[in-house]
């Protein structure tokens, strides 16, 4: 199965309001989806010692701010269009931690904290978009805990189930 190490997040008013102005752009994240990856481990023919060991993960909860947007692979022509998340210090330490625990699995691109909302085919320009939230607060949610997800791509949209909930401290 398809899966990934992610923490989950609720969708905001500033968050939806984006997703209005980018109607037409691309494909939306339902707001159900909304999550930030921690390390995507893709296909896995199983996943019982996996998840024993992301049980030894012992960190304290914290606060994510989502603040400010940006794009992949660059604004002008970006297939992605995520909202920046931070604190860096906490994101970055739990994913190295993610990332120790499921070693067996190679990290194929290094973690850049990221919540994507959108996501475009062809390529849009986002510079507009991007610079009119600079700088603007769109959730602080306490984060209790992170999940290991299994992904089922459907053509519809992807399919999201929660295969083991991890809790912080
Ligand atoms: P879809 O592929 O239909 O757009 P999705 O990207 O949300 O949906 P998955 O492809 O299963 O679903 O990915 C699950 C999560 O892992 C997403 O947050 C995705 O951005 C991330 N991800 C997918 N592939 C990689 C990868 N090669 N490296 C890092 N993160 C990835
Ligand atoms: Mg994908």
């Amino acid at each position: 199965m398809r899966c990934f190490v992610a923490i989950s997040l609720p969708s905001s008013p500033l968050l939806a309001k984006v997703k209005e102005e980018c109607t037409g752009m691309g494909r939306q994240v339902e707001s159900k989806n909304l999550h930030l990856t921690l390390k995507f481990l893709g296909e896995l023919s199983g996943v019982d010692s996996l998840r024993r060991s992301l049980g030894e993960i012992r960190q304290s909860s914290f606060t994510v701010t989502l603040m400010g947007l940006g794009a992949f692979p660059n604004q002008r022509r970006a297939r992605v269009l995520f909202a920046r998340a931070g604190p860096e210090k906490n994101l970055n330490e739990l994913a190295r931690e993610v990332d120790e625990k499921t070693k067996e699995v190679p990290l194929d691109h290094p973690f850049t904290p990221h919540i994507t909302i959108l996501r475009s085919k062809g390529g849009r320009d986002f510079t507009e978009v991007i610079a009119r939230y600079r700088d603007v607060i769109f959730l602080e949610h306490e984060v209790r805990y992170f999940s290991l997800y299994e992904s089922i791509l459907k053509p519809t949209g992807p399919i999201y189930n929660e295969i083991e909930r991890y809790q912080l401290m």
